[in-house]
């Protein structure tokens, strides 16, 4: 099942996709976790990225897409995965969309984990302290919340005129949230 998990920074999309990728045995796909890992390794394609990373903007599409189709031509997604932080605005759903018609693989099901701006706000205040990511610092949690406003909201518009999106309520504890995505696939 090739399933699209959506919401806003700190609304639980990486503890849920790493939940439902042991459920469902499919690789859990992050562009975040991906962007990281350049930035880490200071490859050319992580030290492109990381003054948008630190800025909580997003990273250029063309350097995104390429990330995508390149981890989408691995052997490892034949029995689908779970997208998490991709796509982030229109033109990466429209490219997926048809990265995947040429595949022949569409997408199943987008899931929208919905969750209050004040919850997130307290959510990332809290990873800062136990992850240090460098992302995390009020300044940034802002920008990033406005960026997911204004260009990754329409995203769950997109899905949602295709007959795939399903709203999830995204406050509760972690295995109830992981419950409900679950029977959100039925
Ligand atoms: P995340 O871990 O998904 O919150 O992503 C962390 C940062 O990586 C974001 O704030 C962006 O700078 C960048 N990023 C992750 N995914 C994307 C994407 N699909 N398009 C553009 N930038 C992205």
């Amino acid at each position: 099942m090739r399933i699209v998990l959506l919401g806003p920074p700190g609304s639980g999309k990486g503890t849920q996709a790493a939940l439902l990728k042991e459920r469902l045995q499919v690789p859990h796909i992050s562009t975040g976790d991906l962007l990281r890992a350049a930035v880490k390794a200071g490859t050319p394609l992580g030290l492109k990225a990381k003054a948008a990373m630190d800025a909580g903007e997003l990273v250029s599409d063309e350097l995104v897409l390429g990330l995508i189709e390149e981890r989408l031509g691995q052997p490892d997604i034949a029995d689908g995965y779970i997208l998490d932080g991709f796509p982030r605005n229109l033109v990466q759903a429209e490219a997926l969309d048809e990265l995947l018609a040429r595949l022949g693989q569409p997408v199943d099901k987008a899931l929208e984990l919905t969750v209050d701006e004040e919850q997130i706000v307290q959510r990332l205040a809290k990873r800062a302290a136990e992850e240090g990511r460098s992302d995390d610092t009020e300044a940034v949690v802002r920008n990033r919340l406005s960026v997911y406003h204004q260009q990754t909201a329409p995203v769950t518009g997109y899905y949602g005129e295709r007959g795939l999106l399903v709203e999830v309520n995204g406050i509760g504890d972690i295995e109830t949230i992981n419950q409900r995505l679950v029977d959100a696939l039925d």
